[in-house]
């Protein structure tokens, strides 16, 4: 497929937003949807909306096919070895509380560490402190190196023998730092500890094979790889699945309830209570098969380019001051001279330039960075070369408007 076939499938990129044609550079935040992906959400509830796993009827079985069919999907998407490793949840932060919650507080204990990094989005980090407060645990900092980056020597050091737990972003929302999971995994299974990915900028992004890995938890949002909102995943070893309690009770997990207690199904249904979220899991399975069609590391490749393009043309910003390291994810979070990250955002809105400004969920990563915000392009699949320029062109132009202002 080639880069005008890939943007004519996304109907939202067609459009002019304040008067300009949208150069969307916010796909972190969360990604745009194929024409594909929308096509199944309506299909699914045009001509096969039913409950699942209940039903005897036609269309509760088709439900019930597509719903388990994407979980299949899913799971060779990032290479698990069995489906019941595979848990549909609401999204990466719905997934690190049910392994906080579920796993963490019933194996964690007074005395003993919990590891992290200093980028963690907050979803992979105030569970921790929450799991850290209940239980008398300490959380530890994996220290970072001035370009936002960790070693593996210094991972080294921080993980011990009290480690119980390391939770570790695979790829930095802010940074777009690409973390060294493989052999972090190693280092937290030498100390018997096991190791949660936050892979939400992770598997949109690249080509990611759990067992390669070694992960024992990872988990991602279906909003950020083309598909819809309120679908995510909880990967994790069969092993460790079985071990936890469900954090959620209700329909749909139960094998046999009697007035007084009650047993649970089997991997992975213990883990989703109530209705799930059909029409996501059938839109996220769209959405596979779309970048699938790509390939993953076309998609990779794409954003590589994309991304040095975008250092090379970014140095005829004045004043810009870009962080991060040389070799990361694509995307740029920056800051310019004597003007604030939502003024950045704003001006390049008026010209149709979706950026984020903010703190990126990442509050004590802006402490590290000693700033209290920035601006965040991202790029995807969809992205351009033109794009690149048109942010370039509306930084200039910000420049010049607060330079004058100022
Ligand atoms: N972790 C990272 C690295 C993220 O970028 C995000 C989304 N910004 C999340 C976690 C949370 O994802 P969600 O809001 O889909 O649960």
């Amino acid at each position: 497929m080639d880069i005008t076939d890939i943007r004519q499938s996304f109907p939202v990129l067609n459009q002019d937003v304040n008067g300009h044609p949208l150069v969307y550079l916010d796909s972190s935040a969360t990604s745009q949807k194929p024409e594909s992906v929308i096509a199944a959400l309506d299909d699914y509830y045009r001509s096969y909306n039913s409950n699942v796993h209940r039903g005897v009827h036609t269309l509760g079985t088709r439900a019930t096919d597509a719903y388990e069919g994407a979980r299949e999907n899913v799971r060779a998407f990032i290479n698990a070895s069995s489906t019941e490793e595979i848990i549909f949840t609401r999204g990466t932060t719905t997934s690190i509380n049910t392994i906080a919650y579920g796993y963490g507080l019933d194996f964690v204990s007074e005395g003993d560490e919990i590891v992290l990094t200093p980028m963690e989005h907050h979803a992979n980090l105030i569970p921790w402190q929450q799991v850290a407060k209940k239980t008398g645990a300490t959380l530890k900092y994996i220290p970072m190196q001035a370009d936002g980056t960790v070693t593996v020597e210094d991972i080294n050091e921080t993980v011990t023998d009290r480690t119980k737990i390391v939770a570790m972003a695979h790829v930095s929302n802010v940074l777009g730092t690409i973390n060294p999971i493989k052999e972090t995994a190693q280092v937290a299974h030498r100390h018997g500890a096991v190791i949660v990915v936050d892979g939400a900028q992770g598997v949109p992004h690249m080509s990611v094979d759990v067992t390669d890995l070694d992960a024992d938890f990872y988990v991602f949002s279906g909003h950020k790889m083309l598909g819809p909102t309120g679908i995510g995943v909880l990967y994790g070893k069969k092993a460790l699945l079985n071990q936890m309690e469900p954090v959620e009770t209700g329909g749909e997990m139960i094998d046999f309830v009697d007035y007084y207690d009650a047993s649970w199904k089997e991997l992975p249904w213990k883990f989703e209570a109530g209705t799930p979220h059909v029409a996501g899991a059938v839109g996220l399975s769209a959405a596979i098969d779309f970048l699938n069609d790509i390939g993953m590391d076309t998609v990779h490749q794409h954003e590589e380019e994309l991304l040095s393009y975008a250092f090379n043309q970014l140095e005829k910003v004045d004043d810009l001051e870009i962080y991060g390291p040389n070799e990361r994810a694509g995307l740029v979070t920056f800051n310019m001279k004597d003007v604030h990250p939502h003024d950045v955002a704003t001006v390049l809105d008026a010209d149709g330039i979706a950026v984020r400004a903010g703190h990126h969920c990442a509050q004590p990563l802006m402490k590290w960075l000693d700033v209290t915000a920035t601006a965040r392009a991202s790029f995807y699949l969809y992205n351009t070369k033109d794009d690149v320029d048109a942010l370039v062109k509306g930084l200039q132009k910000t420049k010049e408007f607060f330079g004058n202002v100022l």
